[in-house]
């Protein structure tokens, strides 16, 4: 039995990538990344497929990793938010 699995970015589908990311003061993501939402609050831009716009499709990875938003900073792999986005896409914790 193993013990003390962790979960990994490694093995999962950019699942936290397809949330409403709002940006905060002090982010600075390129303005062409970002949209509006129903409040008028500034957010990272999602694609037709519900991706945010700066993943890169093909290697699931961030493309503007070094000047992502505070919230992708913040937001923990294997944390219960991170396990509920896996569990959706139905990707074990
Ligand atoms: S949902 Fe969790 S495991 Fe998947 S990319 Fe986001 S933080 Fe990583
Ligand atoms: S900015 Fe990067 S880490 Fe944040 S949602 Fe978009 S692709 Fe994911």
């Amino acid at each position: 039995m193993i013990h003390g699995s962790t979960t990994t970015c490694d093995t999962c589908l950019a699942s936290c990538c397809r949330l409403l990311v709002r940006l905060l003061p002090g982010d600075q993501v390129p303005g062409h990344l970002l949209a509006e939402d129903d409040h008028g609050l500034t957010v990272m831009a999602r694609g037709g497929d519900g991706w945010c716009v700066a993943l890169d499709r093909g290697s699931l990875r961030c493309t503007i990793y070094a000047v992502r938003p505070q919230l992708c900073r913040v937001f923990e792999a294997g944390s219960p938010e991170c396990l509920e986005e896996r569990a959706a896409d139905g990707l074990p914790p």
